[in-house]
């Protein structure tokens, strides 16, 4: 039986997964059974940040590994702690709380605004104000949070106390916290899964003051656009506000599962013990991962992520084929006169990975991808959309 039947039988059904079995990888270079290789233009949806057996990563995780694998959190390690501390001086958030995935780090973040605001406002203030078109997650309150009605049916009754704002729309907005108990408000700065679809800075800075007026926290959902993929440590930095509760995964870890609620002044002292916990959470091999990426992510390399940035856009803009290009550094949406789905299956065959985000060909390649591979990707790339 080959791998592809046993997965086919085995597995639960829930992707739907291009007929390509992958075996190895080398920096942005993956290679599947048959050798045929291939440009990583996906980075394990936008994860494995410094591509494959990156030398750094692998010694720092391995290191770890030998040491010590895991220890619960009813004790100290070292790179939970040096993470924690990376993250806060980076961000001048105060404090951090591991978990394993983008979904749990969004639990967590639902759950200390809500603390803060039953505490500050009563137990009847517990709505959290997301956007239409957004994605947050799938456990059942995440889902909840997701603006995306597709995802939702057939799994009703989700957790209640979520309402959906259209996005850009600041009055909308407004309305809904003059008129609600509202004990969050929580967005993406660019809605990845929606589209790649970066908010309008307007809109992003009076949701801040909104939130800081009401004394409503403000929670930013950084789990695919953090981490150095939008040109800057995290995307909220770019639009010139304060978050009260960031959360962040997929490209933290490098290529390790890991997620991190980051929570600020107003927030810091709203989780107390037995108030949260995780079993993994904090695993100190993830986190020896996570520190040598964030360390990394320097102004220096930052700068590069943004010059690869331009040269994708220069090069797809206006470009025959393409309607439009949108998106923060090297996250990226191509909206394409043929299908989507098509092109992306054009591309593997012409050995080049993407991945797709509703209607749009979407780009999540590793930040430090090589010059002379994203060239040849994105010549694959227009070549394919003609
Ligand atoms: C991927 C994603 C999530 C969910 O992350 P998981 O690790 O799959 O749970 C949440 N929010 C955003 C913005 C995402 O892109």
């Amino acid at each position: 039986m080959s791998i592809t039947s046993i997965d086919q039988e085995y597995v639960a059904r829930t992707y739907g997964r291009f007929p390509v079995e992958l075996v190895s990888g080398q920096g942005s270079v993956l290679k599947d059974t048959a050798g045929k290789e291939y440009i990583d233009m996906g980075s394990g949806i936008g994860v494995t940040c410094f591509g494959f057996g990156d030398d750094v990563w692998i010694q720092a995780v391995t290191d770890q590994l030998k040491m010590l694998q895991h220890t619960s959190n009813l004790y100290y390690t070292e790179p939970c702690a040096l993470l924690a501390k990376e993250l806060c001086q980076r961000t001048g958030m105060k404090k951090v709380f591991f978990g394993n995935s983008g979904a749990e780090a969004n639990e967590c973040a639902i759950k200390v605004a809500r603390k803060y605001s039953a505490e500050k406002k009563g137990e009847d203030c517990y709505t959290i104000v997301t956007l239409v078109n957004s994605f947050h997650g799938r456990t059942l309150t995440t889902l909840a949070a997701t603006g995306q009605e597709h995802f939702h049916k057939l799994f009703q009754p989700l957790t209640p106390g979520f309402v959906h704002v259209e996005a850009n729309h600041i009055e909308q907005l407004q309305e809904v916290v003059a008129t609600e108990k509202i004990a969050g408000i929580m967005l993406e700065c660019v809605q990845g899964e929606g589209g790649v679809l970066p908010l309008t800075r307007e809109y992003v800075k009076a949701a801040a003051a909104i939130a800081k007026e009401k004394d409503i926290p403000l929670i930013i959902d950084e789990v695919q656009t953090g981490n150095g993929r939008t040109g800057t440590l995290y995307a909220y930095m770019q639009f010139g506000i304060e978050p009260d509760i960031v959360s962040t995964a997929k490209g933290l870890g490098g290529g390790l599962p890991i997620g991190a609620c980051l929570m600020g002044q107003k927030v810091e002292n709203v989780l107390g013990a037995g108030d949260h916990g995780s079993t993994y959470g904090g695993n100190p091999v993830c986190c020896a991962g996570a520190l040598q990426v964030i360390r990394r992510l320097d102004e220096e390399f930052l700068r590069q992520v943004d010059e690869k940035s331009q040269y994708v856009f220069s090069q797809l803009q206006g470009s025959e084929g393409i309607e439009s290009v949108t998106g923060m550094g090297l996250m990226i949406g191509i909206k394409t006169v043929k299908p989507a789905k098509e092109v992306v299956t054009a591309c593997m065959e012409q050995g080049v990975l993407c991945l797709t985000a509703k209607d749009k060909v979407r780009l999540l390649p590793a930040l430090n991808i090589p010059m002379e591979q994203l060239e040849k990707a994105v010549a694959v790339i227009k070549k394919v959309c003609k």
